[in-house]
């Protein structure tokens, strides 16, 4: 039902502020939640009671209501007010002139808010103020300002739509979910948040509702899960693990796997043995060995399948990359091992001559090529593969919403439907990595190879800014490089930020004898590359970047990265910048400063932990969700009452949810 000005009591002006907040119906204003409550059960009669550091309630006379208009032109009233002893106090209030002609000298009121003591007298600035009578909520919601109209005004408009609330709301939880954990229905737990009977039975509500918000989101994610498995039944290339060729892969690398690795590897050839689609996320930092995990599974799957069906080509794996870079590299790396093993590999991304690329195609196409090494031109119609049988993404959140969607339908038409392993060099902990990866299985790679140095990270002082100069100095002189990290592109007068120009600037003077490159959002694509690849060949010893770029490539001779005003980032953000040092075999340095007067003690974690997830987690623990690196991009879902950091109770709701879908087949 939609509402209306003779409904609410209102003009046409909040009207349309309401719709275009998206509230339209009556059930929309009662899906407004309130942000939190008030309890002004307690009511205090004596002044002599009141405490200065908690609103209250206050029970007290106006013996005496007086306004003026001050030098700026503003109207002040002032309210002499007098408690159960006759003692004294004072109320004020700016521009409130409606106050004088709902309240008058002689009224007893009630007041609420915060009481000041100044002077040598109790005041109240601006607090609430209401007359004295039956029905008083002593309970009450507090909303959120919307589209500029004020909470308060939201409250006193519920307040007229409560006769709605219980034929309103059709449940989501189901009955049977509910019946188990004791669940009111939606419309009661609507009913008693805007309406609460007590500070419980709203916790309650709130509670119950903040499950509901989960469970919503969590069963489209299973759904989804549910479907791909049904839809990719018998079509799904099913490999039975082979011991020992998987031994013998590993014994041929020229290093040990971890023991995470292992794991990991088994989770995955365990999702191939099943007859339907594979839909797995591995997440792990970058250098905990995601490639190679990948690699051995392809290798599996190709050798097994050829095994299984010697009249059949083995099935085909497409690694895919986010750039061209970084698909190069993948594929240059491994053609050799490939080989060692009757794997051939190929490269098909964009800037191939059309002659190179049409080849590429035809030996895809063929089923020549076992592996294919490329961007999202992997995908697109003209490529068709002879067996696409396992597709891998790498860094798969830097992928589009539309190129994602476009691998969706690719695997989802293709004869038959390839395993999905996506990789991501983002850790996120793992309430958020369940809510926002909820169609996939998490493998998690938390623990880097023996021997790897651990990148030495200092939060340094004004005072010791110098000696870090220093040392980047000696550092260049004995060849490496330097990434200096600064938070805005321009000059801001008010933000006391050096931004990333102004740093070339200021490093230039500092090491007069040094090459200062410049890299920021502003500039083109191609006059990036260009800084990328005079970084790449050592032209430029220390590059100033602003913190919008990605500094896509991997330089293993920088060895130190610097950060302006390191308060302003979260941790996990932080970390994705450090981690663009310490990629080759030398000790690398990470040095945060801060700006004047910050108190470092969140900073200090980085000092203390090189571990991705467990600085993520901290950034959710302080910060929330939208602030933990690489998930504002992954769509972190609106929540009014769930807490997403709350691992247990979403592992439990996706318990719950699998049990009821079971239970109801
Ligand atoms: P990621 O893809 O997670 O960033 P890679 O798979 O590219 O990591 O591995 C990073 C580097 O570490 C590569 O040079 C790789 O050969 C090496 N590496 C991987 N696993 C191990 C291991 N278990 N022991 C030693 N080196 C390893
Ligand atoms: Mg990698």
């Amino acid at each position: 039902m939609q509402l209306t000005k003779s409904l609410l009591h209102t003009t046409d002006a909040y009207i349309k502020r309401l719709h275009e907040a998206g509230i339209e119906t009556i059930s929309d204003l009662l899906g407004y939640f309130p942000r939190d409550i008030e309890d002004k059960s307690d009511v205090c009669e004596r002044f002599s009671e009141v405490s200065i550091k908690e609103k209250q309630v206050i029970k007290c006379k106006i013996e005496l209501l007086t306004s003026e208009t001050t030098r700026n032109k503003k109207l002040l009233i002032k309210a002499v007010i007098v408690d159960l002893d006759g003692s004294y106090a004072e109320a004020i209030w700016f521009n409130r002139k409606f106050l004088l002609q709902q309240f008058a000298s002689g009224d007893t009121v009630m007041i609420y808010g915060m009481a000041k003591y100044e002077y040598g007298k109790l005041s109240f600035p601006s607090c609430e103020i209401e007359h004295l009578k039956a029905g008083r909520r002593e309970i009450v919601p507090v909303y959120s300002d919307l589209n500029y109209i004020p909470g308060t005004w939201i409250r006193e408009k519920i307040v007229l739509l409560r006769s709605y609330l219980a034929w309103t709301f059709s449940d989501i939880v189901p009955l049977e979910i509910r019946n188990k954990h004791g669940f009111r229905s939606r419309s009661e737990n609507i009913a008693s948040v805007h309406f609460p009977a007590s500070l419980e039975d709203f916790e309650r509500s709130r509670t119950e509702l903040g499950y509901e918000e989960l469970f919503q989101f969590q069963k489209r994610w299973l759904e989804k899960k549910y479907a791909l498995e049904r839809d990719s039944l018998g079509l799904a290339p099913e490999l039975t693990i082979d011991v020992e060729l998987m031994k013998s892969l590993i014994a041929s690398l020229p290093f040990p796997l971890t023991s995470k690795q292992k794991i990991v590897l088994f989770q995955i050839l365990k999702d191939m043995e099943r007859p339907h689609a594979m839909a797995r996320m591995l997440q792990g930092d970058v250098g905990t060995g995601k490639t190679v995990v990948a690699l051995l599974a392809s290798v599996h799957s190709i050798l097994v399948s050829r095994n299984k069906n010697p009249e059949q080509i083995g099935v085909q794996v497409a690694i895919m990359a986010p750039t061209e870079i970084l698909a190069r590299q993948h594929f240059s790396g491994q053609e050799a091992w490939l080989m060692q093993w009757g794997i051939s590999s190929d490269l098909l991304v964009g800037s191939l001559t059309p002659r190179m690329k049409e080849d590429a195609r035809s030996r895809l196409a063929s089923g020549q090529t076992d592996i294919i090494f490329g961007t999202h031109a992997l995908i697109q119609d003209s490529v068709s593969f002879a067996r696409l049988g396992f597709v891998v993404v790498d860094e798969q959140h830097r992928f589009g919403v539309e190129q994602r969607k476009t691998l969706e339908e690719y695997c989802s038409h293709s004869v038959i439907i390839p395993h999905r392993l996506n990789m991501s060099a983002t850790p996120i902990p793992r309430s958020l990595a369940m809510t926002l990866y909820g169609d996939q299985d998490i493998s998690v790679l938390d623990e880097y190879p023996a021997g790897r140095l651990p990148i030495h990270t200092r939060v340094v002082k004004e005072e010791k800014r110098w000696e870090v100069y220093r040392w980047v100095d000696e550092e260049v002189k004995s060849g490496r490089q330097v990434y200096w990290i600064s938070p805005l592109v321009e000059e801001s007068d008010t933000l006391d930020i050096a931004s990333a120009t102004n740093m070339q600037e200021i490093l230039s003077g500092i090491f007069p004898h040094l090459t200062i490159g410049l890299i920021h959002g502003k500039m083109t694509g191609k006059e990036k590359d260009r800084i990328m690849q005079e970084f790449y060949e050592n032209k430029i010893h220390i590059l100033s970047s602003t913190s919008v770029v990605e500094v896509g490539v991997n330089n293993p001779n920088a060895t130190v990265m610097c950060i302006e005003a390191a308060e302003r980032f979260g941790l996990s953000q932080l970390h994705q910048f450090r981690g663009r040092v310490g990629r080759g075999n030398s000790q690398s340095y990470c040095y945060l400063f801060t700006t004047k007067e910050y108190k470092t003690d969140r900073l200090k974690a980085m000092e203390e932990t090189n571990d991705g997830f467990e600085l993520a987690q901290i950034d959710l623990d302080l910060r929330g969700p939208g602030e933990v690196y690489g998930v504002r991009q992954s769509g972190v879902p609106d929540m009014h009452f769930a807490d997403l950091r709350d691992t247990d109770l979403i592992a439990d709701i996706r318990w719950d949810i699998e049990e009821w879908m079971q239970w109801k087949k």
